[in-house]
């Protein structure tokens, strides 16, 4: 994985040459089994960019990167889950390689006087850790999915827990000793509603997520406790018996990205709102860069078709989106850049603000396709106001 640190350093990388190259790959789907594409693909965007070097000209201070990712590409062919980012520019003897959770959204490779930091942004978002259950009438599988993997964690059949996985719940006993005599349905489900409390308890996990038949679930629900209720994402469709790990991941995965959409909507809205009022809430990209230069911002919601050229200053990377050649700040001068995402970005998150990244997004598309819940308004007492 990559570190807000190691990003902010990368971002402040400059090639006056244009010879800043930054490659991603990303996996295909586990449903998509043609992995020889990927290598394919790679190798495609690899040539496209040297045939455009020996063309024009352009990418040639990239060449010797460019082939030694061309070297890579059979690497990609399907025997990682992994996806990488690669910055690299050779006369500066700068080459950093990544693992990363396969969340990008596509393979892609630029080679520019700055390294390409958009396609992280989905990465700096803070995924939960979920509890999961496959439950049906006489057997129950525990999951515990975070950072991408899912583990399984432990088994019930008709109640009763199994012993002697190794990685099962440390300490935990079952401790329903009267009811192991039970074994109809009911008894199993309130086995696993209780054990699904104690573990959510003591690890802190902050979500849960239950697959079962359909028709079972209105009889698993009632079992549930109150606060397993309040953090779980969904219920999905599943076979216990046979459900494998990874099909868990991905109907989990499903539940988190509808759940995660529901929130970022809201979101939006209440800056829209909040901006409608003149209250906390920043739209575009002009009154966005003001508010993060002025501390305001809390959380930057950026679409994922954001882009736009910009200057930013040498002595004081003031940002702007007038192309001119002197800083609007201190007066000294600013050099282009292709996508002010990129450094904007890197500010983000040296100030440590929350990042949320939308998929293509009508309402956000119409204010700009980049907006920000403010924390407070320089120009306004906003405790004042929100006291009020
Ligand atoms: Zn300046």
């Amino acid at each position: 994985m990559i570190t807000r640190d190691e990003i902010r350093e990368i971002s402040e990388i400059y090639s006056p040459e244009g010879c800043a190259l930054t490659f991603y790959y990303q996996p295909a789907l586990p449903l998509d089994k043609s992995h020889r594409h990927e290598a394919i693909l790679v190798k495609d965007l690899v040539r496209s960019a040297l045939a455009e070097s020996e063309k024009h000209g352009r990418n040639d201070c990239a060449r010797q990167d460019l082939e030694r990712i061309l070297g890579m590409a059979d690497q990609f062919q399907g025997n990682s889950r992994q996806a990488k980012a690669i910055f690299a520019c050779y006369h500066r003897g700068i080459w950093r390689e990544y693992d990363l959770p396969p969340m990008l959204t596509r393979t892609q490779l630029v080679v520019n006087s700055r390294f390409h930091l958009k396609p992280l942004a989905p990465l700096l978002e803070a995924k939960p850790r979920v509890l999961v259950a496959a439950i049906d009438r006489t057997k129950a599988r525990i999951f515990e999915l975070a950072d991408e993997k899912i583990v399984e964690k432990q088994d019930f059949f008709t109640g009763l827990p199994r012993k002697g996985k190794s990685d099962g719940f440390a300490g935990y006993d079952g401790g329903h000793a009267e009811r192991r005599e039970l074994n109809d349905a009911m008894a199993h489900f309130k086995t696993v509603a209780d054990f699904l409390l104690a573990y959510t308890q003591r690890s802190g996990i902050e979500r849960v997520a239950i697959g079962c038949r359909d028709e079972i679930w209105s009889e698993i629900k009632p079992n549930l406790h109150k606060y397993t209720l309040d953090r779980l994402v969904g219920h999905f469709r599943v076979d216990a018996k046979v459900v494998l790990p990874a099909e868990v991941k991905e109907k989990v995965d499903y539940l988190l990205a509808e759940d995660d959409g529901r929130k970022k909507l809201d979101l939006l809205r209440e800056v829209i709102g909040e901006a409608g009022r003149n209250g906390r809430g920043a739209l575009g990209l002009r009154r966005v860069l003001r508010s993060l230069e002025m501390g305001e911002v809390q959380t930057l919601l950026l679409e994922d078709k954001f882009a736009a050229p910009g200057v930013q200053c040498t002595n004081c990377n003031h940002i702007d989106i007038n192309m001119s050649h002197s800083c609007g700040v201190c007066g000294n001068p600013t050099i282009a850049i292709e996508d002010v995402a990129d450094p904007l970005l890197a500010r983000a998150m040296a100030a440590g603000i929350d990042l949320h990244y939308l998929p293509a997004n009508g309402e956000l598309d119409r204010v700009g396709r980049i907006a920000a819940l403010l924390r407070f308004r320089a120009d306004q007492n906003t405790s004042m106001k929100l006291a009020v």
